[in-house]
């Protein structure tokens, strides 16, 4: 019983090795396209996997639900596409990001993020009924963060990180894996004020 279980475990692997070297082979082959067309087929992309994986796995219901916030007041790490179509996304709707908060968040890394003054730590596309204000080029770590369990839990002052279940898609995870070999990813006030650089 054990040996079936063991096979499949290393058909699975090679299974996702399989995908993970074609997202990287192919995303290199990608990247001369235009910015703003390869972070939206990204987010195309991560939004089928995510679908597919609720289908196929009946995965538990996500609880999370406009106005619940947690998740964006840690650091959320990005590809440099996406920071240009975010960036884009405002310049169309004649909106202007903070810079100066952008400039005291990119002093903080991932293990010191916490570290902010409270309203610091909250992304800066936040807002102030605690809703995402670019939902629709939010980029694909907010995408695939999913989760199943009391969304009070995600409440970091709680201390009950032991709590939080999410549903965990492995073809996503394999996606932005390569997406991190070929193109890297930046934390989002980092990525931000790159693309604005880029843009004047
Ligand atoms: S982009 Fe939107 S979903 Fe992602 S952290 Fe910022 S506010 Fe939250």
């Amino acid at each position: 019983m054990s040996t079936e279980r063991d096979a499949a475990r290393l058909r699975r692997m090679a299974e996702l090795r399989a995908l993970y070297e074609g997202h990287v082979a192919r995303l290199r082959a990608a990247t001369d396209a235009a910015p703003l067309q390869l972070a939206r087929e990204a987010h195309a992309e991560m939004d089928g996997l995510l679908e597919q994986d609720r289908r196929l796995t009946g995965a538990e219901a996500v609880r999370c639900h406009k106005g619940c916030s947690h998740c964006c007041h840690g650091p959320v790490e990005i590809r440099p596409h996406e920071a240009h179509l975010l960036v884009e996304h405002l310049r169309s709707a004649g909106r202007a990001l903070d810079r100066d908060k952008l400039e005291r968040q990119s002093a903080y890394g991932v293990d010191t993020w916490r570290e902010q003054p409270a309203a610091d730590q909250a992304c800066v596309f936040l807002d102030a009924a605690g809703a995402c204000s670019v939902y629709d080029v939010r980029p694909n770590a907010c995408r695939k963060l999913l989760v199943t369990s009391d969304p009070q839990h995600c409440d970091i002052s709680r201390g009950e990180y032991e709590r939080i279940e999410r549903r965990f898609c492995w073809e996503a995870e394999m996606l932005e894996s390569a997406a991190l070999e070929v193109f890297g990813l930046q934390l989002m006030p980092q990525a931000l004020k790159t693309a604005l650089d880029a843009g004047r």
